[in-house]
């Protein structure tokens, strides 16, 4: 089993440091180009190993944190969809870059009262918790005529630091999804435990693959894909039959502040 570091070795011109006036922006783009193929050569080798095909495995950019002069560099050197975790965050962004026909994807928590502009900035929403917010966003989409992506988060950890359905929920929830028909069901979304455990972080993907198995046989999960993976596990998770990995760091440099997740209590399962 492979497990490889966040951190790619490669010099740090593609990360978030702002000390990056004067640098020259060709050299920026081609450094982005490198983290994305060498991102795009983990998973593929992964797939091999998997005995999967390479080309059902969506590769996400994440952007969270990363300012708008370097995701310019980035869709320049080919990353054309881009995921955020906050709706604030999300709308300045796709208002500055409006011009580059950025397909934003929300990845993290979305208040119900942030609906509204969830629904108007969103190519997808990655993240869907909760049948308030289903019902929300169904009816933002309806008046504008639209309809939107959607995958059911799981909490496949049980970290109470993560948001998420209970595996428990998710038939019941996927049933009940029905009712609001602008949001396509296209499948699951989940984080894994925050550990460099593979075996511990394998459960996790292996536990939202099954309820996708059995929402499929349900007939309630739409094409039935899994939304699993990030630079510190992604190998894990194509391996466990992830179709799209959602991936920071190892393209944008690591974050100035350390993420949000990962110190909660773990609750029982
Ligand atoms: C930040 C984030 C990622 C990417 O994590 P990296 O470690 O930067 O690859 C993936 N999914 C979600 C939901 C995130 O918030």
């Amino acid at each position: 089993m492979t497990s490889s570091p966040v951190r790619t070795g490669v010099p740090d011109e593609a990360g978030n440091g702002t000390g990056s006036v004067g640098t020259d922006t060709a050299a920026l783009v081609e450094s982005f180009r490198h983290r994305l193929a060498a991102v795009r050569a983990r998973i593929d080798a992964a797939a091999h190993r998997a005995g999967r095909n390479p080309a059902q495995v969506r590769l996400l950019p994440v952007s969270k944190t990363v300012p708008e002069e370097r995701l310019r560099a980035a869709y320049a050197a080919g990353a054309t969809q881009m995921g955020e975790n906050k709706v604030q965050e999300a709308r300045r962004k796709a208002g500055s870059l409006a011009d580059l026909g950025i397909a934003w994807v929300l990845i993290g928590h979305v208040q119900t009262n942030k609906a509204r502009d969830a629904a108007a900035l969103a190519a997808e929403l990655q993240s869907l918790d909760s049948l308030r917010l289903a019902q929300a966003l169904d009816r933002r989409l309806q008046a504008a005529g639209r309809s939107l992506n959607v995958y059911v988060q799981v909490n496949s950890s049980g970290e109470t630091s993560k948001f998420g359905l209970e595996p428990a929920e998710v038939p019941d929830f996927l049933a009940r999804l029905q009712a609001y028909p602008a949001l396509r069901v296209q499948g699951l979304m989940t984080l894994a435990a925050h550990t460099t455990d593979q075996a511990r972080v394998r459960e996790c993907f292996r536990l939202v693959r099954q309820l996708r198995d059995d929402a499929a046989q349900a007939g309630t999960v739409g094409p039935g894909l899994l939304s699993m993976g990030m630079s510190g596990d992604l190998e894990t998770a194509v391996e466990e039959g992830s179709t799209c990995v959602r991936v920071g760091q190892a393209i944008f440099g690591a974050r100035p502040t350390p993420p949000q997740t990962g110190t909660g209590g773990v609750t029982a399962r």
